[in-house]
């Protein structure tokens, strides 16, 4: 049953009811790489006591030498590179390049819009996720579609939604380097396809997948990265909001900016 809006607003902790003002365009205290105020004042029952009844919550030497086929592309970039998105999807389902694929259900590509405005990329499937073939879909999940329905945004709809790695670790546990560099190319080539307008990315495995960058996620935060071209903005993982209550203000605020460096993009396009 789908949530109204004002109940996803509740999942994640907003309350009561956030009407979100048109920001301005693109202004100087915008400049990349500028920390911004946040746009927003965070309602007082955003505050930790309120929110206390809230839900709670290619280093190519990885690839094994399993004998199947996708390993071989995976070992080979250009292969990879000419790869059009339907071969991808088969590609990873089938992938056996790292050791995640030995206790996976299934491998999970993806999901949402194929020619979308935001992509926000997470960590790795959970359990649920390995079940059901779609990522984001447990307590995690919620919370982020509450997340994308606080921006009038959904999944599907000029969203899509991708992990750093493809297979669920065993116990969910965070994905090793060597695994997340042996996916890097399907990740790779999924950006590359998709061509998003902008990057979100979800917790620090996910900023190591893209960005190769293993600073504290909280430095990066309110900052105009960049990945081949493509505006990055990085935030919390909706499973650690669902475990840190008090930050999912911060997490609002960074998808504020994310829509604010949206629209700066979009501006300079035309
Ligand atoms: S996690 Fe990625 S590289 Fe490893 S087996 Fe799955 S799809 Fe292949």
């Amino acid at each position: 049953m789908s949530l109204s809006r004002e109940q996803m607003l509740v999942e994640m902790g907003i309350t009561p009811l956030w009407v979100l003002r048109d920001e301005p365009l693109e202004t100087a205290h915008e400049a990349p790489g500028h920390v911004p105020a946040a746009s927003e004042p965070l309602p007082a029952k955003l505050l930790p006591a309120e929110a206390a009844h809230q839900p709670a919550g290619l280093d190519l030497s990885a690839v094994s030498t399993s004998p199947v086929s996708t390993s071989s592309i995976a070992a080979d970039i250009s292969a990879v590179n000419s790869l059009d998105w339907p071969a991808l999807q088969r590609a990873i389902l089938e992938c056996r390049a790292c050791q995640l694929c030995e206790q996976r259900k299934q491998a999970v590509p993806g999901v949402g819009d194929l020619n979308p405005d935001w992509l926000f990329i997470g960590e790795g499937p959970g359990a649920e996720e390995d079940v059901r073939g779609e990522p984001f879909v447990g307590q995690a999940g919620k919370l982020l579609d509450a997340m994308l329905d606080s921006l009038d945004m959904a999944r599907g709809n000029k969203v899509y939604i991708a992990n750093a790695v493809k297979c669920r670790p065993p116990g969910n546990r965070t994905p090793e380097a060597a695994e997340m560099a042996a996916c890097r190319p399907w990740l790779e080539r999924q950006i590359a396809l998709l061509k998003p307008k902008i990057i979100v990315l979800l917790g620090r495995a996910a900023v190591h997948a893209v960005l190769k960058e293993d600073k504290a996620l909280g430095s990066l935060r309110g900052q105009r990265l960049e990945y081949a071209g493509i505006p990055v903005v990085v935030t919390y993982h909706p499973a650690y909001l669902l475990r840190n209550l008090p930050d999912k203000a911060k997490a609002w605020e960074d998808l504020l900016f994310a829509r604010r460096v949206l629209r700066a993009a979009s501006q300079s396009l035309v």
